[in-house]
């Protein structure tokens, strides 16, 4: 097949992008126009969590398409009940709202903790997150996010979202007013390049918001879903949220979203909270074939032990190549160089024969791994052992 110059310029131009065309994949591996293969470290962005096109997944939208695709969301539908109470079921949480992507989650929890600050405290609205987090690309996820420079492309921001440190319980303390309603984290910030909050933070948070009244709101749109051996990322602190927001590996691949709040967080009245095509019933029966997936007997097991090997081929690859380590939770991990080579390798990958891989360098001194989480050993091995080549080319 040919490169298509007249569909690339169709598109709105919004990043650059190899000149490639993919036409189809399956588990690990993707495949181009060329009929060129690769394994993918990728997956959509940690989207996939089963990989490409799983026969569960494709059976579940399958079915539900012929059944039937969306009767409303002023209706009630099967599949969106069905996921509903999974989630429940496996977490903390009380109550769902289905979103099609993380922003839009991410929008609910913030409207919801301003909704429990009017109701509750007085109108406090201003809701602390992190320098270098990632909520989302919406105006007032972006006013969230601590991404340098997010605060002037798109100016005025949304008000109400100052700043603390990660793991740095000080700088939160130092920003609580009575106009403060809630403390927003990424359990592992990934974005930012894979930095996990520590246990002890997670649970001083959890501490200081129970000490001044404020909601704790854990975003695991990339952590949630098993993505860091646990179901969700929370759960490995062991400390309980008041809400979650789930996006990326939830749907396996196709748009869902979700936001979950305890019961006495869940107050949004009639109209306050809705969306066309909010838990739709081929979405949400999507994300009940991947749940049942990731909590059938042994898969986060198999989760944890790719993490392990995955965890000790990097520090092994950083050994011989005088790297400054690994880092993560799970499957999601991030390899640090000593130099910022990121981009050059991530090329170098793509570009290998006869087989390409697929990886991502969110900032230039730091290689972000984030396989399907059914990924194989053997697929671990050819990670590991083509990234060296890859390294030794680089750097030849
Ligand atoms: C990707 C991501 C989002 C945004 O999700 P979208 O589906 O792209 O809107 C929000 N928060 C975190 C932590 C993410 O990784």
């Amino acid at each position: 097949m040919k490169f298509d110059r007249s569909g690339v310029d169709a598109l709105m131009e919004i990043t650059s992008r190899p000149e490639l065309v993919f036409v189809r994949g399956q588990g690990s591996w993707l495949e181009d126009h060329n009929g060129k293969r690769y394994l993918d470290i990728v997956q959509g962005w940690a989207v996939n969590s089963l990989g490409h096109c799983p026969p569960e997944l494709v059976k579940a939208v399958t079915d539900q398409a012929a059944l039937l695709i969306n009767p409303s969301p002023a209706f009630y539908n099967q599949p969106s009940m069905e996921l509903a109470k999974r989630l429940t079921g496996a977490s903390c949480f009380d109550r769902i709202f289905f979103a099609n992507s993380g922003a839009e989650a991410n929008e609910g929890a913030i409207k919801l903790a301003r909704k429990w600050g009017q109701l509750k405290r007085n109108g406090a609205y201003k809701i602390i997150t992190f320098d270098h987090s990632f909520h989302g690309r919406t105006l007032a996820t972006m006013s969230a996010s601590g991404k340098p420079g997010w605060d002037r492309i798109f100016a005025p921001q949304v008000e109400g979202f100052p700043k603390a440190n990660l793991n740095d319980l000080e700088s939160v303390r130092a920003l609580i007013d009575d106009q403060t309603v809630a403390i927003m984290l990424e359990p592992v910030q990934g974005e930012a390049g894979v930095i996990p909050a520590t246990r002890d933070f997670m649970r001083a948070l959890r501490k200081l918001a129970d000490d001044n009244g404020l909601l704790l709101i854990v975003d695991e749109v990339q952590t949630g879903m098993g993505r860091t051996g646990k179901m969700f990322a929370y759960q490995l602190s062991d400390i309980t949220p008041d809400i979650m927001t789930l996006g990326k590996g939830i749907g396996g691949g196709v748009p869902l979203a979700a936001l979950c709040a305890r019961a006495e967080v869940s107050v949004f009245a009639h109209g306050d909270q809705g969306g066309t095509y909010n838990g739709n019933p081929l979405m949400t029966a999507a994300g009940v074939a991947v749940f049942d997936a990731l909590a059938a007997p042994g898969f986060l097991d198999a989760v944890n032990a790719r993490a392990a090997q995955l965890a000790q081929g990097l520090n092994a690859l950083s050994g011989k190549w005088g790297m400054k380590g690994e880092r993560g939770e799970g499957l999601l991990r991030a390899l640090m160089l000593d130099r910022d080579d990121g981009p050059a390798i991530v090329d170098a990958a793509r570009d290998w024969s006869p087989e390409g891989m697929l990886l991502n360098a969110p900032r230039p001194n730091l290689l972000r791994f984030m396989p399907a989480l059914n990924i194989t050993e053997q697929e671990v091995d050819l990670l590991l052992a083509r990234l060296d080549e890859v390294i030794a080319k680089v750097r030849s």
